[in-house]
């Protein structure tokens, strides 16, 4: 049933009959909560990558659904807590710009922040990462979404995926929604590749994965008004070994111990806690296999690939069990991603965007930062909007048709 002023009247009286003694069968007569949406794309995941590829399909005029299963977007920017982006410029000039940069840029100075000068080049990498409010960056990603048409639903994930004549049949579960959504194109955001896993399409991991990390703030006194509270100041970290975005066990269980080494830290420290994440951050589980597998000598070399549409910067950045030790570029390389590594291999109406990006486990450890999240997102949501009105699948829509897209909304295109 669709959500109406009837259905809800139907509900309140089915209630009203059950108080008063009716069997409980009444309400189940009516699938109440059950939707069908129809749209162009159906992006699934409201991180880095999912809030731009739903804003570039919406500003494209594609009728699109953002699917996120938490309850706000960002991702790992927001929910985790990383709220530096970066890294938006490489060796004096800047390299991804297009609809993450707008947010960016518009965050920070509704928070009366500055910019990075990315016409220096710092001593260390992370210096030209870009301080945001993450509370404003939610806000003014929402807004960005319905400027752009795209709706948005909350709390929802799909159950299963089915080929249909023009594209696909996603059933999706919410609590007290069951959504069936229609649509011609599907780009997966979800970090781990988790609905081309849903397809059994093949995705790579190795048997040893980079830790998560829970975020928190422990400080001597209470006092979140500050300059230097949770909106704004950095924030302390634990590792969160094992962490895993597959499913809801292995994030509860990641959540469970990142909170447990908190409780350690407040009781160790003998400081109060002001602040914590309400979820761990993942680092790495899934990443698709795409007809172009990034691999760490391309990342290093900065390959220009044939098909790239964007460019990526950050050292390669492994955690592991010791802690990490970036490995910085050398000095001129930035690499390039192409769109080859954003579609699963054998694959039709899907691509994906984020750090479940097609590459081998050093290249995606630089690979999977934000901004490189964000320009991966803009580029598949063009390409999926232009699949959609072209009717046909991404890989089969021309790579001009897609640069001049990006272009158009202020993305910037490696030059081939
Ligand atoms: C601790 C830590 C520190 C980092 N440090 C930096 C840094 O300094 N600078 C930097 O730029 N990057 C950093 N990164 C990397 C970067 O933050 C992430 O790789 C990037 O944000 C990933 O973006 P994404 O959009 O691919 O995925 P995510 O941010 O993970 O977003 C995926 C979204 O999809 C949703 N989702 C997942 N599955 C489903 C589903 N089945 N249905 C519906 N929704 C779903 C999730 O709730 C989430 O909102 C760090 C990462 C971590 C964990």
């Amino acid at each position: 049933m669709q959500y109406s002023a009837a259905g809800m009247a139907l509900v309140a009286s089915s209630r009203g009959a059950l108080d008063g003694g009716a069997t409980p069968q009444a309400l189940h007569a009516h699938p109440e909560g059950s939707v069908t949406t129809e749209c162009d794309v159906l992006v699934v995941g409201g991180g880095a990558a999912g809030i731009m590829a739903a804003i570039q399909a919406g500003r494209a005029g594609a009728k699109t659904l953002l699917l996120e299963r938490n309850s706000q977007l960002g991702g790992t920017t927001t929910t985790a807590g990383v709220s530096f982006p970066g890294l938006f410029d490489a060796w004096g000039k800047q390299i991804i710009a297009g609809i993450g940069w707008e947010l960016v840029c518009e965050t920070v100075a509704l928070d009366g922040g500055t910019l990075p000068d990315f016409s220096q080049v710092p001593d260390r990498h992370w210096k030209n990462q870009v301080r945001v409010n993450p509370f404003l960056y939610a806000l003014l990603a929402e807004e960005k979404c319905e400027q752009a048409g795209v709706r948005i639903a909350y709390y929802e994930f799909p159950q299963s995926t089915h080929k249909t004549a023009d594209g696909w049949q996603v059933d999706c579960a919410g609590f007290g929604t069951r959504r069936r959504v229609l649509c011609k194109q599907i780009v997966d955001c979800t970090g781990g590749a988790e609905v081309v896993g849903l397809l059994n399409l093949p995705r790579l991991r190795d048997q040893e994965t980079q830790p998560g990390s829970m975020l928190f703030k422990l400080d001597t006194a209470h006092n979140p008004g500050r300059p230097n509270g949770p909106g704004s100041g950095l924030l302390d970290s634990v590792y969160v070994h094992g962490a895993d975005s597959s499913n809801s066990r292995t994030v509860t269980a990641a959540n469970l111990n990142g909170r447990k080494s908190v409780l350690k830290q407040v009781r160790t420290a003998k400081k109060r806690l002001m602040h914590m994440q309400p979820e761990a951050g993942f680092r790495e589980s899934y990443r698709i296999l795409g007809d172009t597998v990034i691999t760490v000598e391309d990342y290093q070399s900065g390959r220009v690939f044939e098909d790239a549409v964007c460019y990526a910067f950050y050292p390669v950045d492994l955690h592991t069990r010791s802690g990490v030790t970036p490995k910085p570029l050398a000095r001129g390389t930035v690499p390039t991603i192409p769109l080859s590594a954003l579609v699963p291999k054998n694959s039709q109406n899907i691509i994906v965007a984020g750090r479940c990006v097609s590459s081998d486990r050093l290249a995606n450890s630089g690979l999977r930062v934000q901004a490189s999240c964000m320009a991966m997102g803009q580029a598949a949501g063009a390409a999926a909007a232009l699949a959609a009105r072209q009717q046909t699948t991404v890989s089969e829509v021309a790579m001009e048709d897609i640069r001049d897209m990006l272009r158009q909304y202020k993305a910037i295109v490696p030059a081939v």
